[in-house]
C-alpha cells in the first residue's frame, strides 16, 4: 500500500443503511499504481520460487486470521454494503474460507505437469509435457456486491499459482479490501505480493494500462467493455466476469413450495445485488397461481432493515444509483401494464437506501425489467405453456451467466439445462455455485469471457507451457531440407497413411522412410 500523504485525495466509505461515514481510504493515482505494479513484479520472482507447501502455509495462516476475526469482518462487510451480517457470514466469509482451504491444498495437484499423448510422434522418440508457470503480476478489479468473497477468492488462486497480485477494489467498499491486505500481511506474506490500491474508476483504468500480466475484471458490462478495449492496446489478456439476467424456470412437476422459497431467496438475497440473482422467473401455466401465491406469502414475511440487526432478511441497496435503476425498471414495467403483487417502491419506513422486496406479474420481454440487469430486490414472474417456450424465453437475452430449472425429474432438468445458453445452469438450485471453489465460474455473451474458480479458473492465472523433447537427436526429421521427388512421394504417403493415426497404415511407409533417411546422407 503506498504511504498516504496528508494531501492525498480520499474516497469516503458510507454505510448505505444509515448514510453514516465509516472511514476513508486513499484515492490512488496512476503513479502509485505504477509503483505498486513494480513492487509486485520485484517480489513475485522469489514467491514463484517457493514450493507449494511454503505458499500454502501463508494462505492457511491468513485463513486462520480470517476465521478468528470473522465476526468483526462480517460487521464491516455489513456496514460497508448494507447486507445482513448473516449474509456476510454465509455468502462471503464461508466461501472465502472454503476457497482458501481448497486452493491451499489442491493447487499443487491441479497444476501438476501433464504428459500429453502425442500419438505416433511418440514412437519417433518424442515426448510432450505441459508445465504451468505463474503469469507474473495479476491485476484484480472488483465490484462492491461481494467485497470480500469475490476478490479474496481470486487473490488466493493467484498467489497459490505463484503470482503477485495488485487489487483495485470498488470505491464503495475500500475498507474490506484493506482488511484483506492486512490479513495477508499479518500472515507473513512478503511486501509487494498483495498490493491493495483503493480508488475509483481512474485507478482501475491506470491498473489496466500498467502492463500487468493479466487483468481479472469483475463488474458491469459497460466497464468490462472499456477494460477490454484499453487492455487490447498492450495485448494484456483479460477475464471478464460481468452482469447477468438470470432466468429461473419452474416446471409443473417442481416442488412448488421449495421452488417458491428458492425464487424468493435467489431474487432478494443481497438485496438482489448478485450477478447470479434470479432476475426473471418463468413458471409453467398449470402451477402458476399456486406458485405465485407461495412466492407472495414468502415475500410478505421477510424483514427488511439494518444489516446489523440479526433478524433482518433483506438489507439496504449498496448505492443510490442502483436504487434509482431498480425504481426505473419497476416504474417502466408498471407503465407497460405489469401488476405489482408485493413491494414496488423504495421502503418508506426506512431512511437508508432500501427498496421493498418486489414481485411483479403480467410482464413481457418488451419491458426493461425482463431485458436489462436490474440488480435489485425484484422478481418478475411470467408464465409459459411448453418446455420449448421456456427455453426460448430463457435464451432470449443478451446475457448468459447462470440459469436454473426446477423439476422433480432430474433427467428432465439435466436435459433442459443443456439447452440453456449460460455459463452455469443449476437444477433445483439458485445463485450459490459462485461459492463452490472447485467449479468454474463465468458467463457467455455479454456476461463476459474466461473463467474464474476451479481448475479452469486457476489455469487462467498460469502460462501453460508446452515442453517438447526429441530423444533421437541423431536423425534429421523427414520433412527437413532437402526436398526431392522421392521426398514428395513420402509426404503424399504421410498424408494418406500417417494422419489416419493407424500404426498399421504408417508401417506400410517404412521402406520410403528409410530411403528418405539415406537420401539425405
Ligand atoms: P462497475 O463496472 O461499475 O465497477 C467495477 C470495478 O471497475 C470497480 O472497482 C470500479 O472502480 C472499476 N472501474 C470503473 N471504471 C473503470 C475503468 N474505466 N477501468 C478499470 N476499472 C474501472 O461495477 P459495479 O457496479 O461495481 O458492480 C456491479 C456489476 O458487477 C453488476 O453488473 C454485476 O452483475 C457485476 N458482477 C459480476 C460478477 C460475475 O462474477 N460475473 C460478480 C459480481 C458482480
Amino acid at each position: 500500500m503506498p504511504a498516504p500523504t496528508g494531501r492525498q485525495p480520499k474516497i469516503v466509505s458510507y454505510d448505505p443503511g444509515t448514510g453514516e461515514e465509516i472511514g476513508r481510504a486513499p484515492l490512488c493515482s496512476s503513479a502509485e499504481v505504477k509503483a505498486a505494479v513494480e513492487r509486485a513484479r520485484s517480489a513475485q520472482t522469489a514467491w514463484a520460487g517457493l514450493s507449494f507447501r511454503e505458499r500454502r502455509e501463508v494462505v492457511l495462516r491468513a485463513r486462520e486470521l480470517l476465521l478468528d476475526d470473522s465476526d468483526e469482518i462480517a460487521q464491516l462487510i455489513s456496514r460497508e454494503t448494507g447486507k445482513p451480517v448473516a449474509e456476510a457470514l454465509a455468502m462471503e466469509i464461508v466461501p472465502t474460507l472454503d476457497a482458501m482451504h481448497y486452493f491451499a491444498h489442491a493447487a499443487e495437484n491441479l497444476l501438476r505437469p501433464q504428459k500429453i499423448d502425442i500419438g505416433q510422434y511418440g514412437l519417433m522418440g518424442r515426448s510432450s509435457r505441459i508445465i504451468f508457470k505463474p503469469l507474473g503480476v495479476i491485476g484484480l478489479i472488483s465490484p462492491w456486491n461481494f467485497p470480500l468473497a469475490t476478490p479474496a477468492h481470486e487473490v488466493v488462486m493467484a498467489l497459490m499459482a505463484g503470482n503477485a497480485v495488485v487489487l483495485k477494489p470498488s470505491e464503495l467498499t475500500p475498507l474490506i479490501a484493506l482488511k484483506i491486505g492486512e490479513l495477508f500481511a499479518r500472515a507473513g506474506l512478503a511486501g509487494g505480493l498483495l498490493e491493495i490500491l483503493t480508488g475509483d474508476g481512474s485507478t482501475g483504468a491506470a491498473l489496466v494500462e500498467a502492463r500487468v500480466d493479466k487483468i481479472m475484471f469483475t463488474g458491469s458490462v459497460a466497464t468490462g467493455k472499456r477494460v477490454a478495449e484499453a487492455a487490447a492496446k498492450s495485448l494484456t489478456p483479460v477475464v471478464l466476469e460481468l452482469g447477468g439476467k438470470d432466468p429461473m424456470i419452474v416446471l409443473e412437476d417442481a416442488d412448488i413450495n421449495n421452488a417458491a422459497r428458492g425464487a424468493v431467496w435467489g431474487a432478494f438475497a443481497n438485496s438482489g445485488q448478485a450477478c447470479a440473482s434470479v432476475e426473471r422467473c418463468y413458471v409453467q401455466e398449470s402451477i402458476a397461481d399456486k406458485f405465485i401465491e407461495r412466492v407472495i406469502a414468502e415475500t410478505k414475511v421477510l424483514k427488511q432493515g439494518q444489516g446489523s440487526d440479526g433478524a433482518v432478511d433483506v438489507g439496504a441497496m449498496s448505492n443510490q444509483r442502483q436504487l434509482e435503476i431498480v425504481s426505473e425498471h419497476v416504474d417502466d414495467a408498471k407503465q407497460r401494464g405489469a401488476k405489482i403483487l408485493a413491494g414496488g417502491q423504495p421502503a418508506q419506513s426506512l431512511s437508508g437506501l432500501f427498496y421493498e422486496p418486489t414481485v411483479l406479474t403480467n410482464v413481457d420481454h418488451r419491458m426493461t425489467i425482463m431485458r436489462d440487469e436490474t440488480f435489485g430486490p425484484v422478481l418478475p414472474v411470467m408464465t409459459f405453456k411448453t418446455e420449448a417456450e421456456a427455453i426460448e424465453l430463457a435464451n432470449d437475452s443478451s446475457y448468459g451467466l447462470t440459469a436454473s430449472v426446477w423439476t422433480r425429474d432430474i433427467a428432465r432438468g439435466k436435459r433442459m439445462a443443456e439447452l440453456i445458453n449460460a455459463g452455469t445452469v443449476m437444477v433445483n438450485e439458485v445463485v450459490y455455485t459462485h461459492g463452490i471453489a472447485q467449479t468454474p465460474w463465468g458467463g457467455i455473451k455479454e456476461s463476459g469471457y474466461g473463467r474464474t474458480h476451479g481448475r479452469m479458473g486457476l489455469l487462467e492465472l498460469v502460462n501453460a507451457q508446452h515442453v517438447h523433447v526429441n530423444r533421437a537427436p541423431f536423425f534429421p526429421d523427414l520433412w527437413w531440407f532437402r526436398y526431392s521427388p522421392q521426398g514428395a512421394r513420402l509426404f503424399h504417403g504421410l498424408a494418406r497413411r500417417f494422419t489416419t493415426g493407424s500404426l498399421m497404415q504408417t508401417s506400410l511407409l517404412l521402406p520410403q522412410i528409410i530411403r528418405r533417411l539415406f537420401e539425405r546422407h
